[in-house]
């Protein structure tokens, strides 16, 4: 197999992201994802750079013992460049808590030592963190709900569609109905559904769990395409599975006051400046699925403290978290009159330069 791990910028600590199996990895894609990472870092304010890696591999089409080999074999490759004060890698595209799992036990044989503090979204068991599984998606919603603060709107009765309905959206459309919002429509790669008066998001689940798609729910009042959901007239648009899914075409047809952006770049930057002009407050996904990132955090911190966290802990801290993210993005914006993207840009890019002056290399 042939795999990569990129190292971006290592100015405010160690490089930290996920780890990808897919067919389609390419050393280009891996740059320029752990270049998102480091965005992503400093936004939310983690002592850490941005990292990723990729194997290219399709291991759906593996045994579970020809993924174990893959993966140890990965990390044994790459072991002299990671490290818990070095690069931190973590899950992604096709990678689980199992896969987390041989890769620290892999680094940990090599190195002689316990280190479960080089890789997170590990197992509960072996160090891993409560509340990581839910983290991309809480830090998403604490997010909309400063975001219908700003905009004077109550979360109780706020309408919601969510594109998307895998550990983002699902988890998200969970937590806001919980909040009392109508989730008025969702969708995953097979279709969608809409009901004005608000789908009961537990049914939903469930018929997505008995049947793998959510299309043929019955008690919705109306099937919808994926595409059909972006044009709703909702408070909270959550694209949550693609990227690229708003763009030139469709952007004058996306009626929601607010954009929060679970997925990686789902709206193009021609769609972008559209949304901008149209007054829609977009949460950019740097900011809005920086959630599981921080929680990754938290894992590294509690195995190298040795000290494990409640649940309750660790939803607190990252509410804070993000809470302080949201109101820095929003004052750097406001102050430049500039988008939330490019001011979640800023915030970064200002956090990272004064490290790197700190340090001397500029
Ligand atoms: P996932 O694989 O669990 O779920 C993806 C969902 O999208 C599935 O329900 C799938 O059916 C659906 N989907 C695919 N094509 C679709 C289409 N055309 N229309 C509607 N739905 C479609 O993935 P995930 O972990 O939920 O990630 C979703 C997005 O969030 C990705 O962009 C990912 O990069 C981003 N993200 C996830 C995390 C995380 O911790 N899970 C963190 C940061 C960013």
């Amino acid at each position: 197999f042939e795999g990569y791990r990129s190292q971006h910028n290592d100015a405010l600590g160690p490089t930290k992201g996920g780890i990808r199996f897919h067919p389609d990895v390419t050393l280009d894609e891996i740059k320029a994802l752990s270049m998102w990472m480091t965005f992503k870092c400093g936004v939310v304010g983690l002592p850490y750079g941005g990292g990723k890696g990729g194997v290219i591999a399709d291991p759906r089409k593996y045994s579970q013992a020809e993924k174990e080999r893959m993966s140890r074999g990965f990390i044994e490759a790459i072991a002299d460049f990671i490290g818990p004060d070095k690069d931190i890698p973590a899950p992604d595209v096709y990678t689980n808590a199992q896969v987390m799992g041989w890769m620290m036990d892999s680094y940990s044989k090599l190195r002689g030592v316990y280190s479960p503090a080089v890789i997170t979204g590990k197992p509960l068991s072996i160090g891993g963190s409560k509340g990581r599984s839910e983290a991309t998606a809480r830090g998403c919603v604490i997010t909309i709900q400063q975001a219908l603060k700003e905009l004077d709107r109550p979360v109780e009765n706020a309408t919601v569609a969510i594109q998307g309905f895998g550990n983002a959206g699902r988890v998200a459309a969970r937590l806001l109905s919980g909040l009392g919002c109508k989730i008025v429509a969702i969708s995953d790669s097979q279709g969608g559904i809409y009901d004005p008066k608000g789908l009961n998001v537990d049914e939903v689940i469930v018929c997505k769990n008995e049947e793998g798609c959510i299309h043929n729910y019955p008690n919705a009042e109306t099937q919808i395409s994926s595409e059909e959901l972006l044009e709703l007239d909702v408070d909270v648009l959550i694209p949550a599975a693609l990227e690229n899914v708003i763009t030139i075409q469709n952007v004058n047809q996306v009626r929601a006051k607010v954009i929060a952006e679970a997925a990686n770049g789902p709206c193009t930057p021609e769609a972008d400046k559209v949304l901008t002009e149209k007054g829609t407050l977009v949460i950019p996904d740097i900011l809005a699925n920086a959630g599981g990132v921080t929680v990754s955090y938290f894992e590294w911190i509690q195995n190298l403290t040795h000290f494990y966290w409640t649940e309750k802990e660790v939803n607190e801290r990252l509410y804070e978290k993000m809470v302080t993210a949201y109101e820095e993005v929003r004052r750097i914006s406001e102050q430049y009159k500039v988008d939330r993207r490019t001011g979640a840009f800023m915030v970064s890019l200002l956090r990272i330069a004064e490290a790197m002056e700190a340090r001397g290399w500029v």
